[in-house]
């Protein structure tokens, strides 16, 4: 069978969207785009600004202007990013980024911006594409769709182990906390909530390595 151009890869944060959908794209020669960072450059040009968050006009307009390049960084594998020329991937899992992106991600005229930026780049090509609405609503014609779930205890240990293997200091009822609020407001907001599109295949991570979840994925695809 011919290999789906285009792969959605959604879930709750940190479920491990970013590791095995890199894992993915990498063992197929595709592109991987991680449509979180794209939230969290909004958010932290938002707060550079000091913006306040219930100012949508305002807010939509610093995002529309704000220059964001993704760039994949074929040395380290990770995704660099750029706001107007600056490179900004170290400060976008910080803290204050963590609180505040779900809260913008929430805003109608923040989504829709975003949103028409990712179909395009989802559009032009062979694509790993990784989120929270990319079956529902970026791609809703992606040819394959998964969703992963996990308790939010396993993400949090997750997380925290791997900002201990970055030697990220961190805390893990901190981490808890954060991924239980956003996933509260990421499954209720209004406009594309997080949830599983009709047709994506659900895969419980629990008990798996992510190499195991790849593993699945891939087995998957050569169906
Ligand atoms: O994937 P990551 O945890 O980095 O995403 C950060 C936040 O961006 C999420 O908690 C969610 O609020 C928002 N997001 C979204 N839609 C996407 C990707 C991320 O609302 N497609």
């Amino acid at each position: 069978m011919k290999k789906p151009l285009q792969i959605a890869i959604d879930g709750p944060a940190a479920s491990g969207k970013s590791t095995v959908g890199k894992k993915i794209a990498e063992n197929l020669n595709y592109l991987f785009f991680d449509t979180g960072l794209m939230y969290r450059v909004a958010t932290y040009a938002v707060l550079e600004q000091q913006c306040p968050l219930d100012d949508e006009g305002k807010l939509a307009d610093i995002i529309s202007l704000a220059d964001i390049q993704l760039q994949n960084n074929s040395q380290t594998g990770e995704t660099d990013v750029l706001l107007d020329g600056k490179a900004i991937t170290d400060l976008l899992h910080l803290p204050q980024v963590d609180a505040n992106v779900s809260l913008i991600a929430a805003i109608p005229a923040v989504r829709k911006l975003l949103t028409a930026q990712q179909r395009k780049i989802a559009l032009q090509g062979k694509i790993v594409i990784a989120g929270r609405d990319i079956g529902t609503v970026v791609l809703p014609e992606a040819p394959l769709k998964i969703f992963l779930l996990a308790s939010a205890e396993k993400r949090a240990e997750r997380r925290y182990l791997e900002n201990l293997r970055n030697g990220i200091p961190s805390d893990y009822d901190e981490i808890l906390y954060n991924i239980k609020q956003r996933d509260q407001i990421d499954s209720n907001r209004n406009v594309a909530p997080l949830k599983p599109a009709e047709d994506a295949i659900l895969i419980d991570t629990d008990s798996l390595t992510q190499n195991q979840v790849a593993d699945k994925i891939m087995s998957l695809i050569d169906q």
